[in-house]
C-alpha cells in the first residue's frame, strides 16, 4: 500500500478594536494595522462596501473614509465605495453577493488586498463570505455596526448567506484579518437594534458566566435607557467571552456541538417562520426563554431562576412569544431541531441550562415536554 500522510496547522490571530471615530484623522489604529499587516512588497488595495442603514445614518463616512485614504500612499483606496442594503435581506437575496464578487473582481482586489465591510452581522456575514470565496480567499476586515455584531458575530470566524431557505447554508470558517468595533455607530440604532444583540451576552453569560449575567440584570435598565457607556461594557465583557470561548474551543467546529448557540435552534426556526419580520437577537430572546423553561421542566433549573431570566429579558423590552410558535400544533417549530442537526451533522446536540452560568449539552428532546414549554413561553407575554 502506498501512504502519504499530511497534517498541518495554520494559526490565526486577529484583534479587535475597541475604538471611537475610527475614520477622524487623528485617529491611527486603522492605518497601523494596515501599515503593519503582510507582506510590505507589494502594493495593496483596499475596497471597501457600507450597509445602506448604516450609509444613511451616517451621510459622512464616505468622505470621511476618503478623507482618511488621501495622504496614506501605502494603500490604494478603491475610487467606488459599495452601499448595498442591510439586514437578513442581504443574504436572502444572492444578487448582493454577486455584486461583491463582482466588485473585488473590477478592482482587482488580490490576495495581498483587502475587503472591509461596515455594517450589520447580516451585512458582515455576506460581504465576509464573498471575500472567502473570490480567490479562494482575501483578506477582509470587519467593521461591525450593531450591538450584536459588535459583541457577538463580527468578532468570531464565521460568515455565510441564507440558501435554499435555510439559514447560512452557504458559509465558511474564516477569520478575518481585523476588528474594529466604533462605538459611535451604536448612536444611530434603532431601539430594536439596540436591543437585539444584548440578547447574546445574556445567552453567553447564561452558559458561561454568572457574575455576567448579574451585572446584565444590575444594569438592564441602564441598557434599555440607552446608556452609551454601559453598552460598551457590555459589548466588551460579551466580546471577549465569545472570543475566548472560540479560541480555547472548537474554532472551526469540528464536532457536532455548538455550545454557544443555546437558544439559537429556536431562534434560527423563528426567523424563518416570521419571514424575518423578527430580529436575529430578538429571536434569540425567545429561543433563550424557551430553552430556559425547558431546563426548569427538565430540573435542571429553578422555577425562580427560569423567572430571573424571563425578568431580564422582559425589562429589556423583548417580546418573549411569537404565535408562529405554536402554530400547526408546534410542528413547525419542532422542525428546527432536524434542520439544526441537519446543519451540524452527526448527533443533535443543543445546549440547555445546567445552572445559571452553566450550559450543558442534550441530544435528545423530549416533544411534549417542549410543547409544554411553548405554553409556559406564551403565558409570559
Ligand atoms: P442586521 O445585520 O440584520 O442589521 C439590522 C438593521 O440595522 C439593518 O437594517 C441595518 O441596515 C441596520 N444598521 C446596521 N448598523 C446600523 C447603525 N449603526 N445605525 C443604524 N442602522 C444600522 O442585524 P444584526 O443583529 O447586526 O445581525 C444579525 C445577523 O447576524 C443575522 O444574519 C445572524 O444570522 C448573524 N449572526 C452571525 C454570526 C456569525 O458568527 N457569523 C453570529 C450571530 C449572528
Amino acid at each position: 500500500m502506498n501512504l502519504i500522510k499530511q497534517a498541518f496547522q495554520v494559526p490565526y490571530s486577529f484583534n479587535i478594536v475597541f475604538t471611537k471615530d475610527l475614520f477622524s484623522t487623528d485617529n491611527q489604529e486603522f492605518t497601523n494595522f494596515l501599515a503593519n499587516f503582510g507582506d510590505s512588497r507589494f502594493h495593496k488595495k483596499i475596497l471597501f462596501l457600507i450597509d445602506e442603514g448604516v450609509a444613511k445614518n451616517h451621510p459622512l463616512l464616505v468622505q470621511s473614509i476618503k478623507a482618511y485614504f488621501s495622504n496614506n500612499t501605502n494603500i490604494t483606496l478603491v475610487d467606488e465605495i459599495l452601499v448595498m442594503p442591510g439586514g437578513e435581506f442581504v443574504k436572502n437575496d444572492t444578487t448582493y453577493l454577486d455584486q461583491t464578487l463582482l466588485a473585488i473582481n473590477k478592482y482587482g482586489i488580490d490576495r495581498h488586498s483587502f475587503v472591509t465591510a461596515i455594517g450589520g452581522g447580516a451585512f458582515l456575514d455576506m460581504v465576509g463570505y464573498a471575500s472567502c470565496i473570490a480567490h479562494r480567499g482575501v483578506k477582509h476586515i470587519r467593521i461591525p455596526t450593531t450591538v450584536l455584531s459588535q459583541n457577538d458575530s463580527g468578532v468570531g470566524v464565521k460568515n455565510g448567506v441564507n440558501f435554499l431557505g435555510k439559514k447560512n447554508f452557504l458559509g465558511t470558517f474564516s477569520p478575518p484579518v481585523a476588528v474594529f468595533n466604533d462605538s459611535n455607530f451604536l448612536t444611530t440604532l434603532s431601539d430594536r437594534d439596540w436591543r437585539s444583540g444584548i440578547s447574546e451576552a445574556i445567552k453567553v453569560a447564561l452558559i458561561k458566566d454568572l457574575p455576567f449575567f448579574e451585572w446584565l440584570e444590575i444594569n438592564a435598565k441602564a441598557m434599555a435607557e440607552r446608556n452609551l457607556t454601559v453598552m460598551n461594557e457590555q459589548i466588551f465583557r460579551s466580546a471577549a467571552l465569545h472570543t475566548n470561548h472560540i479560541s480555547s474551543g472548537d474554532p472551526f467546529e469540528m464536532g457536532s456541538a455548538r455550545p454557544l448557540d443555546f437558544g439559537h435552534w429556536a431562534a434560527h426556526k423563528l426567523e424563518y417562520l416570521t419571514n424575518f419580520e423578527i430580529r436575529h437577537g430578538e429571536a434569540v430572546a425567545i429561543g433563550i426563554a424557551l430553552d430556559s423553561i425547558y431546563s426548569q421542566l427538565l430540573g435542571l433549573i429553578s422555577q425562580e431562576e427560569v423567572n430571573r431570566i424571563i425578568a431580564l429579558l422582559k425589562n429589556l423590552g423583548f417580546t418573549l412569544y411569537h404565535k408562529s410558535l405554536g402554530e400547526n400544533n408546534k410542528l413547525n417549530l419542532w422542525e428546527g431541531l432536524n434542520e439544526f442537526r441537519e446543519h451540524l451533522g452527526g448527533q443533535l446536540t443543543i445546549t440547555i441550562l445546567e445552572r445559571l452560568g452553566k450550559g450543558k449539552e442534550i441530544h435528545e428532546v423530549d416533544f411534549e415536554l417542549m410543547k409544554l414549554a411553548v405554553d409556559e413561553l406564551e403565558k409570559t407575554i
